[in-house]
C-alpha cells in the first residue's frame, strides 16, 4: 500500500483512515519491495501449458518475473489474543473466512481462497490450515507501544515458538526448495498505528524450523468484522512477491486500498506473468481485428530495443465481479520496465497505467496518475471517448528513453461482453460490406435490402406503418460438441443509421424479437438474454435436447454482435438454416436475416502471425474469401502481405 513519501505529495490523503497502509517490512524497515535477496521464489518443476483455446496466439509463460506457485498451496495461519485483547472469532470462523466456498459474512465477496482461486482462473488453490489461539505474553499495548516493527517481530517469535511442537512448519513449503511459501499470524483487534507495533504487513525473518526457513510471513488483524483485502494483499507481497504499486491506482489489488470487502482483482499484466491468462504478443508488423472478453488475455508489446526490459501491456477490464469498483470499463494500458525497482517514486515507475485522458508520466497533473477516488471511466481506452492509442494520438506515449514505441491500436470498441479493437491501423473496417464477417466468423457479407412495409409488431398500434430494413449476414459454424459460438457483427452504425440514433443508444432505446418464418414479430426470448432458440425451419423454441431447437443467436445489443451456435449432435456439415431476430425503434424495424451454413472443419487464422504451422496443401483464403494459395510440403504459408486470412483443411 501508500508509502510516507505519499502524505508530501497529496496532503488529501491525510484525511483518509490511516487503516489504508500496510508495508512490506524487511529487517526492520518499510520497503516498497522486497531486495533481490529477500525475494519469495517458487520452484515449479511440472509449469505445464495453460490449455487456452483461443483463435489468437497465446504464449505460454515460461519464466514468470515473480514467484509463480501453482495448484493446491498449504498456507499456515497462526492466531494470538491478547489479555487486553481477547478472540473475537472462534478458530472454525476463521477457517471459513480463508477457505469457505462463497464466504459472505460481513459482506464479503468469498474467501481468500475464493479470491485466488477467481482471479487464477481455478490455477492457484490457496489453503489455510488455522491453528489457535495462543495468548500472547504481554498486552497488546505493549506490542504496539515498541519502536517500529520490534513488537511485530517480538510477537512473532512468541507464536512461532509457541506452535512449534504442534505444527510441522516443512508441511508449507510447498516446492520443497528448504523455505515456505505462506506463514500468516492473525492478532485479535484492530491494527493501531500507521508503520509501528503490529501494524498490517508482510515480514522476513532468519527463523528456522522443522528443517524448513521460515522467510516470508505476513501479520493481519482481526477486529472482529471480516474483510479479505488485508489477507489478499499481504498474500500478494508474501508469496508471489508483488511490490506496493503507488501511483497506480485502484486497478488492483497491489495498488490501493479500493474496497475491503470485494477487493480488486490482480492486474491483468501480474496474471499472466503467473500465466494464469495467456499473453498474446504483438509486434510493429501485425495487423488484426482482435475480439477479447473481460480479463480473458493480455496483449503485451514490448520494446523491441529491450524486450525483456520494457513493454506496453493491455487488456480488456469490465467493471464487474472482481473489478465491480471500478469506475469505467474498457482497454486499460499499462507500460511496464522490469529494470525499475518497483514503484518507488512518482517519476519512475516500474508499472504504470496509461491513462487515457492523460499520457500518465510523472509531468502529469498527480491526479491523473493517482486518480481520486481511485479510478476514473475516463483511464479507459473506448468508442466514443478515447478509441485509438499511438505515438500520434497521444504524444506522451514514448519508451521510457524518448523514442517512439511504433505501436498503433484504433477503432476500440464499446465495452461489452466483448471488446473490439483492431492493431496496426490497416485492419478492415467494419463498415465495409466485403470483410464484416471474416473478423468474427469465417464469412459473412451483409446486405442491407430495400425498405417494405409489413405488419407491424403485436405491441405497437394497428395505424402506425412500419418500415422495415433487412439486413442479410451469413456465417458459417463449425461442428461443435460443446456449444461453442461464433461471434457475427450486426453492423450497429448501419443499424443506427436505419433507425435514426446513435450506435450507443441501441442497447437501451430498441424492442428486441425473434422473427418467426411468416414475419411475425415474437417478444419471448428462449436463449441467453436477447437471444432465441430455432429450429431446424427458423421457428423460435425453447431449448431442449430431447426437442427441436437447433440454433441458437444470442445478440449483445451494446456491441451489437451475436454469438451463433448450435445444439451438439444435431447438425452436420453443409446443413444451412436461416434465423431472424429483429430490432424496433419507433416507427422503424431493423430484421437480421442470418444464414448459418454448418461448415467443413476449417481452421482460421486471425492473423498471419499465428500460421507458422500447418497441414500442407491446406487452401488460404484472403478476407474477402478469395484463394490466395496453399500450404507448401513443408506446412509453410505462401509469401503474403499481412492481413487476415482463412485457412480451409485440407
Ligand atoms: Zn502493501
Amino acid at each position: 500500500m501508500k508509502t510516507k513519501i505519499i502524505f508530501g505529495l497529496l496532503s488529501s490523503i491525510l484525511l483518509l483512515p490511516t487503516m489504508l497502509f500496510a508495508d512490506i517490512v524487511y529487517q526492520g524497515k518499510r520497503v516498497q519491495e522486497w531486495p533481490e535477496e529477500a525475494r519469495p521464489t517458487f520452484n515449479n518443476q511440472s509449469a505445464g501449458k495453460p490449455s487456452f483455446l483461443l483463435a489468437r496466439t497465446p504464449v505460454t509463460q515460461n519464466k514468470s518475473h515473480y514467484a509463480a506457485p501453482k495448484g493446491k498451496i498449504y498456507s499456515l495461519t497462526l492466531l494470538v489474543d491478547f489479555s487486553d485483547q481477547k478472540a473475537p472469532v472462534s478458530v472454525a470462523d476463521v477457517e471459513e473466512w480463508l477457505n469457505k466456498e462463497g464466504f459472505n459474512r460481513d459482506g464479503c465477496n468469498g474467501s481468500v481462497r475464493d479470491y485466488y482461486l477467481d482471479v487464477s482462473n481455478g490455477q492457484l488453490d490457496l489453503t489455510n490450515e488455522v491453528y489457535g489461539w495462543y495468548r500472547a505474553k504481554h498486552p497488546k499495548s505493549w506490542y504496539e507501544n515498541l519502536q517500529g516493527y520490534t513488537g511485530s517481530d517480538s510477537l512473532m517469535k512468541e507464536v512461532f515458538n509457541y506452535f512449534d511442537p504442534l505444527v510441522d512448519f516443512s508441511r508449507y513449503d510447498n516446492d520443497k526448495d528448504g523455505t515456505t511459501e505462506a506463514i500468516n499470524i492473525v492478532y485479535a483487534g484492530p491494527g493501531q498505528t500507521w508503520g509501528q507495533g503490529l501494524w498490517p504487513h508482510s515480514g522476513w525473518s532468519n527463523e528456522r524450523r522443522d528443517g524448513v526457513r521460515l522467510t516470508h510471513h505476513q501479520m493481519t488483524d482481526m477486529p472482529g468484522k471480516f474483510s479479505i483485502y488485508v489477507f489478499v494483499h499481504e498474500s500478494g507481497h508474501m508469496i508471489f512477491g508483488w511490490p506496493d504499486l503507488y501511483w497506480y491506482g485502484d486497478y488492483c489489488t497491489m495498488g490501493n486500498r479500493a474496497h475491503d470487502l470485494n477487493p480488486v482483482a490482480i492486474n491483468d499484466f501480474y496474471r499472466a506473468d503467473q500465466g494464469w491468462i495467456p499473453f498474446v504478443d504483438v509486434t510493429s508488423n501485425d495487423v488484426s481485428l482482435e475480439t477479447t472478453k473481460p480479463g480473458e488475455v493480455c496483449y503485451r508489446y514490448k520494446n523491441p530495443a529491450r524486450p525483456d526490459k520494457e513493454g506496453l501491456v493491455w487488456s480488456y477490464v469490465q467493471n464487474k465481479g472482481r473489478n465491480q469498483v471500478l469506475k469505467g470499463s474498457g482497454l486499460l494500458m499499462q507500460h511496464y520496465d522490469f529494470s525499475i525497482e518497483g514503484n518507488s517514486a512518482s517519476d519512475k515507475l516500474g508499472l504504470r497505467i496509461v491513462h487515457a485522458s492523460a499520457a500518465g508520466k510523472s509531468s502529469d497533473n498527480p491526479g491523473d496518475q493517482w486518480p481520486s477516488p481511485g479510478s476514473t471511466a475516463n483511464t479507459f481506452f473506448k468508442s466514443g471517448t478515447y478509441s485509438e492509442f499511438s505515438d500520434d494520438a497521444y504524444p506522451a506515449i514514448r519508451w521510457y528513453n524518448g523514442s517512439k514505441t511504433g505501436l498503433k491500436i484504433t477503432d476500440i470498441g464499446t465495452p461489452g461482453e466483448t471488446l473490439t479493437f483492431c492493431i496496426g491501423g490497416n485492419s478492415p473496417e467494419p463498415e465495409s460490406s466485403n470483410s464484416t464477417g471474416i473478423v468474427s466468423s469465417s464469412s459473412s457479407a451483409p446486405v442491407v435490402s430495400s425498405s417494405s412495409s409489413v405488419t407491424p409488431p403485436k405491441s405497437s398500434s394497428s395505424s402506425v406503418q412500419i418500415t422495415v430494413q433487412k439486413i442479410a449476414l451469413e456465417t458459417t459454424l463449425p461442428i461443435s460438441d460443446n456449444y461453442a459460438p461464433v461471434t457475427l457483427d450486426l453492423n450497429g452504425s448501419e443499424v443506427a443509421k436505419i433507425l435514426g440514433i446513435k450506435q450507443n443508444e441501441i442497447a437501451n432505446k430498441v424492442k428486441f424479437y425473434g422473427v418467426e418464418p411468416d414475419g411475425t414479430l415474437n417478444s419471448h426470448t428462449t436463449g441467453e438474454g436477447t437471444g432465441h432458440w430455432f429450429d431446424k425451419d427458423g421457428k423460435i423454441v425453447a431449448w431442449d435436447p430431447n426437442g427441436t431447437s437447433i440454433v441458437f443467436s444470442n445478440m449483445d445489443l451494446t456491441t451489437m454482435t451475436t454469438k451463433i451456435g448450435h445444439m451438439p449432435n444435431k447438425v452436420k456439415a453443409g446443413d444451412s438454416f436461416v434465423i431472424k431476430q429483429a430490432i424496433v425503434h419507433g416507427s422503424k424495424q431493423v430484421t437480421f436475416e442470418i444464414t448459418v451454413t454448418i461448415e467443413q472443419k476449417t481452421t482460421r487464422i486471425s492473423n498471419i502471425r499465428s500460421s507458422k504451422r500447418g497441414k500442407p496443401g491446406n487452401m488460404i483464403f484472403n478476407a474477402l474469401g478469395k484463394p490466395v494459395g496453399k500450404r507448401t510440403e513443408s506446412g509453410e504459408l505462401p509469401d503474403l502481405p499481412k492481413g487476415i486470412y482463412v485457412e480451409i483443411a485440407k
